[in-house]
C-alpha cells in the first residue's frame, strides 16, 4: 500500500488545505485539480504550469491513483462500459450512454448491495464494501480519460451523471456526497445540479439528510404501488414504508424553490407489478407528489424467476399513466451487446453477507444451474 496522499478524491477545500500543509500557496490546488479532472493527468511531470521544484516535491509526497480498468467495452450503439477493478478482485461497473448532445455516466457507489431487491442482480450478490471517494470519482476520471480532454470550448462528453450503478448511494453517504460535490465543481467535472441524479431505493432518514447537504436531482426506485408488493420487491420498504417514502419525496419538492419533480423509477415485471390495477394504484399514490415516471422494462438475468412484459403491456401501462397526466418515459435498453443495461451491472463481489452463496444453494436445491458472475462477457 502506498504511503503517498492520493489527490484524486480531494475536493477543493481539502486540496487547498493539502497545498498549505506542504508550504505552498492554496491556489496551486486549482491548477492541479484542472490537470487531474479536466486533462485526466496522473503524472505531475505533465503539469507544465507548475515549476520543476514543485513537481518534484509533489511526486515525493502525493500521487494521482485511479482504480484499475480491467476491461473497456464498446457497444455498437455508442455505449461504453468499464469494468473497474478494486482490491481483492472486487469489481464494479461504470457505463456511458450517449444520446445526442447528452452523455450520461452511470456510476457505482458500493461493491454489491445489502438491500437485496428481488429483481436486481447486484442485490443478489450481497454486499462487500463501500467505495472510497477516489473510487467513485475515479470512475468519472477513467471515463473522461477515455474520451480525452474536453474540446477547446471546454465541452465535455459527460454532461449528466446518475448514481445508478451498483450499490445504494445513501448507504455510503459521506463518500457519495463528497464525490458529488467534486462532480459539480467547475474545477472537477462541472456537472449542473439538475444533471446530477442520485437514485435511492428509499432509505428515508438519509433522504432528509441529503437535502440538507447537497442540491442534486432525486430519483426513487419505487417499483410497486402498494406496501404488500413493495415489501417483496424492495425489502427496505419493510423498514420505511410507502407513506414515509412519499412524505420524504414531498419534502424534496418543497425544499427547493425551483420547480422540482422526483423521478420515480418503476421496473416493469411481467405479471408482477404491470397490471392495470397497479397503474391505477400508482396514480393514486403519486397524486400529491410532483413526479415523472420512468418505466424500466425488466432486464432478465439467469434464474431471476422474473420476465420482461411484452411491448404491448408496457405501452398500455405507460398510456394509463399518461392519461392521468404523468410525464411517463420508457427507458430504452442500451448497450445490450455488452451487458451494460440496468440491473446487469453485476461486477464481481467478494460477498460478505454470503447472500450469493445462500441464493445459489436455494437455486441448486431447485435443480437449476446458475453462473456465479456475469462480468467480462
Ligand atoms: N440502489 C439504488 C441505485 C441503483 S439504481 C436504487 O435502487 O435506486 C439501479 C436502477 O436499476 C434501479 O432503479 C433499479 O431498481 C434498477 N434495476 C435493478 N435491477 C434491474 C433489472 N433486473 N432490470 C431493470 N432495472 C433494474
Ligand atoms: Fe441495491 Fe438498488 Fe439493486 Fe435494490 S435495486 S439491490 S437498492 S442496487
Amino acid at each position: 500500500m502506498s504511503s503517498k496522499v492520493n489527490l484524486l478524491g480531494m475536493n477543493r477545500p481539502q486540496m487547498e488545505d493539502f497545498f498549505e500543509s506542504i508550504g505552498e500557496k492554496r491556489f496551486r490546488a486549482h491548477q492541479v485539480m484542472k490537470w487531474i479532472h479536466f486533462f485526466g493527468a496522473d503524472d505531475f511531470e505533465t503539469m507544465t504550469n507548475l515549476g520543476k521544484a514543485l513537481r518534484t516535491k509533489l511526486a515525493e509526497v502525493a500521487e494521482i491513483r485511479g482504480p484499475h480498468v480491467a476491461l473497456e467495452h464498446f457497444s455498437n450503439d455508442g455505449t461504453r462500459k468499464w469494468v473497474v477493478e478494486l482490491d481483492q478482485g472486487n469489481k464494479v461497473e461504470t457505463v456511458f450512454i450517449p444520446d445526442g448532445k447528452r452523455g450520461t455516466l452511470c456510476v457505482s457507489s458500493q461493491v454489491g448491495c445489502a438491500l437485496d431487491c428481488s429483481f436486481c442482480s447486484t442485490g443478489k450478490q450481497g454486499f462487500h464494501r463501500d467505495l472510497t471517494v477516489a473510487e467513485i470519482i475515479g470512475q468519472m476520471w477513467i471515463a473522461q480519460r477515455s474520451f480525452g480532454a474536453p474540446d477547446n470550448r471546454g465541452i465535455r462528453n459527460i454532461t449528466n451523471v446518475v448514481m445508478m450503478g451498483m450499490g445504494e448511494p445513501l448507504l455510503n453517504f459521506e463518500n457519495v456526497i463528497s464525490a458529488m460535490e467534486l462532480m459539480k465543481d467547475d474545477l472537477g467535472y462541472g456537472v449542473a445540479k439538475k444533471r446530477l441524479t442520485l437514485s435511492t431505493s428509499g432509505v428515508v432518514p438519509r433522504m432528509y439528510e441529503l437535502y440538507d447537504r447537497i442540491d442534486v436531482a432525486l430519483a426513487v426506485s419505487l417499483h410497486a404501488p402498494n406496501d404488500e408488493l413493495r415489501d417483496v420487491l424492495v425489502p427496505v420498504n419493510k423498514k420505511y414504508p410507502l407513506s414515509e417514502l412519499m412524505a420524504a419525496c414531498r419534502e424534496y419538492v418543497d425544499k427547493f424553490p425551483d420547480t422540482r419533480r422526483v423521478t420515480m423509477e418503476y421496473v416493469l415485471i411481467d405479471g408482477v407489478n404491470d397490471k392495470y390495477e397497479h397503474a391505477e394504484q400508482l396514480i393514486e399514490l403519486l397524486q400529491n407528489v410532483p413526479s415523472k415516471i420512468n418505466l424500466i422494462p425488466f432486464n432478465p438475468f439467469p434464474n431471476s424467476g422474473y420476465k420482461r412484459p411484452n411491448g404491448m403491456r408496457i405501452k398500455a401501462f405507460q398510456d394509463r399513466l399518461m392519461k392521468a397526466g404523468f410525464v411517463t418515459t420508457i427507458r430504452t435498453t442500451r448497450g445490450d451487446d455488452i451487458d451494460a443495461a440496468c440491473g446487469q451491472l453485476v461486477g464481481k463481489v467478494q460477498d460478505r453477507t454470503r447472500r450469493s452463496a445462500q441464493w445459489q444453494a436455494k437455486v441448486a436445491a431447485k435443480g437449476k444451474k446458475i453462473p456465479v458472475h456475469q462480468t467480462g462477457s
